[in-house]
């Protein structure tokens, strides 16, 4: 058997290193040139269920190494007003609070690691399978079965089964399944990092410093995360990775003064000149993390939402994650979710592997779990947006048209 995996994300480099558990063969191939060549956000928050799938999918020495280079635990979380007032009765239930609030839970608390350092432990022993500058265009069904993938540079990879590991504007599912694009949420999400030097620790506000930090502001939040590491394990080739304190700004475009046209591709300058505004009347303290941020680190995203799956008929072509279940940032569960589908399908596809059923039920009962779990996580991640954004309808619409998967 042979898997051909289009996405070296979260997700497509789980799945990767559960297929290698299990002795199945794969290929992963990822339309960037290099692990590292584009932002693909900072601190990501891995909850239960992500550090379960992640046990499952890893050598042991891999496993021990994601939990030694997580951030060490923060004290507790703000929860506060852009005045930095405290504010209460509102939490989204997927955050789950600080180790030290935890304890005795018989889950795991969450950690928050750095996404590339998460990617490059992922990558560990399995470089040699890994295919960079290898974007996906197209795929057939071939006759035996199998299916064809085709590249951009006008390769292509036959294989047992093709997934579209390949996030939010999937290609494979474009055409495996045509009518499940994510639906614009009339959201977005800049986001960024500001490097805690003493000069910059002196301007901002001591509450920010120690613990999570969630600010509610007039139709946008903030979530605000200290990253500090311990020293880095040697005998691994993992990046340098700095302390930083970690922000995400999530609110109505024009909160944020978005618009709806060319908003993806404002350059540093203007997202800055944008949180400037955004921010001039809030207390000084908290001003002080966005106008000492990195700005090189700065990006910004819209928020879309996938629907909750339907059933579709299974073939040889299936997906995971983003590439299906995309959600609002605000529950902190995307990653997760694409974690814990890589763990089920690996799983499944060793049962068939091991002859204990056939490929084609193995996918189906992958497919029957993962869109049960996503859409427990999509609805709470709505939840999340709404109790996150204070708006208790439904997304914002574009005006004169409604982007609808
Ligand atoms: C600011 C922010 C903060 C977040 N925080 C959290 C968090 O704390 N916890 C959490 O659980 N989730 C979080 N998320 C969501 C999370 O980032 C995603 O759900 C997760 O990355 C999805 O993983 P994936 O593997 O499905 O897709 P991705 O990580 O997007 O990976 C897709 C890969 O496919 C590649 N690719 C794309 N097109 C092609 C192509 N045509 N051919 C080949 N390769 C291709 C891409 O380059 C990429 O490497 C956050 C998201 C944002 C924006």
């Amino acid at each position: 058997m042979h898997i051909t995996i289009v996405g070296a994300g979260l997700g497509g480099l789980c799945l990767a290193q559960g297929l290698r558990r299990h002795g199945i063969a794969f290929d992963v191939y990822e339309r960037d040139a290099a692990l590292a060549s584009r932002t693909q956000g900072y601190r990501i928050r891995i909850d239960h269920r992500g550090q379960q799938a992640l046990k499952a999918c890893l050598p042991e020495d891999l496993f021990a190494l994601f939990k030694a280079t997580g951030a060490m635990p923060v004290e507790g979380v703000n929860v506060v007003d852009t005045g930095l007032d405290a504010v209460t009765g509102r939490w989204v239930a997927s955050w789950r609070r600080a180790s030290n609030e935890g304890a005795g839970n018989v889950e795991e608390d969450d950690l928050s690691v750095n996404r590339q350092t998460l990617r490059e432990i992922l990558l560990c022993g399995i470089e040699d399978h890994v295919h960079f500058g290898k974007a996906f265009v197209r795929y057939r069904e071939c006759e035996d079965g199998r299916v064809a993938a085709g590249f951009a540079d006008g390769s292509s990879a036959v294989s047992d089964v093709l997934v579209a590991a390949d996030g939010i504007n999937s290609q494979v599912r474009r055409r495996r399944l045509p009518g499940a694009t994510p639906a614009d949420t009339g959201f977005a999400c800049l986001y960024g990092k500001t490097c805690p030097t003493p000069a910059a620790l002196a301007r901002i506000s001591g509450v920010l410093r120690d613990r999570t930090s969630i600010v509610f502001g007039d139709g946008l939040a903030v979530i605000i995360d200290p990253m500090r590491f311990r020293p880095q394990p040697t005998g691994y080739r993992l990046g340098k990775c700095e302390d930083y304190l970690y922000w995400a700004i999530v609110g109505a475009r024009e909160s944020l003064g978005i618009g709806w046209e060319g908003g993806d591709t404002l350059c540093q300058d203007e997202l800055a000149a944008r949180i400037e505004r955004v921010t001039a009347d809030w207390h000084i303290g908290l001003r002080a993390l966005f106008q000492l941020g990195d700005r090189a680190s700065l990006a910004m995203l819209p928020v879309r939402t996938a629907d909750v799956p339907p059933a579709w008929p299974t073939n040889a072509v299936t997906v995971l994650g983003d590439a299906i279940h995309a959600m609002s940032p605000a529950g902190g569960l995307g990653a997760n979710a694409a974690l814990h589908d890589a763990c089920l399908l690996a799983r499944q596809l060793g049962e068939a592997a091991a002859g204990h059923r056939s490929l084609r039920a193995a996918i189906g009962s992958y497919e029957t779990a993962m869109r049960e779990h996503s859409s427990h996580a999509i609805l709470a991640s709505r939840r999340g947006t709404e109790i996150l954004l204070g708006y208790g309808g439904r997304p914002h619409a574009r005006p004169e048209r409604i982007l609808a998967g």
